[in-house]
């Protein structure tokens, strides 16, 4: 018998992906995976139709949420992304840090609409069209709407020109403590799983240090083979791993067409996998 096949991090409308949350798990059916995780930025909103769609694509789901969350440094903050896997989707105080980061990226999005408004033609009306209904807005559906408008040819190259922390179109929005959120992750029952952590091209990366504070506070695993790190860089958070008793997953994060991400490209040992769902309150929906 062959090993399971299991990609842990994907996104669907329910944020920025392009394929709603039942054509993930149709990619996922057609890229030969057993075994998927639904992970949209800060919101379930996506798991039920996620979990109906098992039956007929015969791909487990794993349920989970890419949190936003920062680090504060003496340097500035760091954006951290934090995956928690089979959390308790009603539980009140990681609702309400979720609740809050998607009601600011909505005025962060509006914000950065005006900006880049001064200089191109696009609208707010023109972002909503990106956007699915209510799905946690982000970059890159302002990107689609610069898209569709003709200033960009693609994400990517909006990201590179107009969208980058850097861009005078940029705005942040609200994301709560890296270690406020591996605990309240904790307290949903969640399994806190550091996505992307030597991911150095989106911007600055935390440090081995932070890693282990996080660790200490009980961070189950780093997401180590994903396609923003390197041979190097997947060597050492490897390391980092054992030497901390963390976990090592492996994801595309795919996001349909917006990003060249295809599903299933990392994937994640079963034995990982099996240690998640022993720590989560949810179990895995298998067909
Ligand atoms: P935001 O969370 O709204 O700040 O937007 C960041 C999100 O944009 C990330 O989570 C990625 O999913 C996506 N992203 C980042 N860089 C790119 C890129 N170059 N092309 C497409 N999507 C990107
Ligand atoms: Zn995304
Ligand atoms: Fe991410
Ligand atoms: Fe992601």
């Amino acid at each position: 018998m062959t090993p399971p096949r299991i990609d842990l991090h994907t996104h669907s409308r329910a944020s920025d992906g392009t394929d709603s949350p039942r054509g993930v798990l149709e990619a996922a059916a057609a890229a030969g995976l057993d075994v998927v995780a639904l992970t949209d930025h800060d919101t379930t909103a996506g798991w039920a139709e996620a979990a109906e769609a098992v039956a007929v694509t015969r791909v487990a789901l794993v349920r989970g949420t890419e949190i936003s969350t920062r680090v504060r440094t003496e340097g500035g903050s760091i954006s951290v992304h934090l995956l928690s896997y089979l959390h308790a989707p009603d539980d009140e105080v990681l609702r309400a840090e979720c609740d809050r980061t998607r009601t600011d990226r909505l005025s962060r999005a509006r914000r950065m609409t005006d900006l880049l408004a001064e200089d191109f033609p696009v609208t707010w009306d023109d972002v909503v069209a990106q956007t699915g209904d209510g799905a946690t807005v982000g970059r890159p559906h302002l990107a689609d709407a610069l898209v569709a408008a003709g200033v960009v040819g693609s994400r990517d190259e909006a990201f590179a020109t107009v969208l980058h922390p850097g861009a005078r179109y940029y705005v942040p929005h609200y994301a709560p403590d890296t270690v406020d959120a591996v605990r309240a992750v904790l307290g949903a029952g969640g399994v806190p799983v550091m996505a992307h952590p030597g991911a150095g091209a989106r911007g600055r990366t935390v440090s081995e240090a932070t890693i282990a504070d996080l660790a200490a506070a009980g961070l189950a695993g780093l997401e180590v083979d994903h396609r923003d790190h390197d041979a190097e860089t997947r060597d050492r958070l490897r390391g980092l791993t054992a030497e901390l008793g963390l976990l090592a997953t492996g994801s595309s994060d795919y996001h349909g067409t917006g990003k060249l991400n295809r599903i299933g490209e990392n994937t994640t040992a079963p034995e990982a996998l099996a240690q998640i769902e022993e720590r989560g309150r949810l179990d895995v929906i298998r067909p």
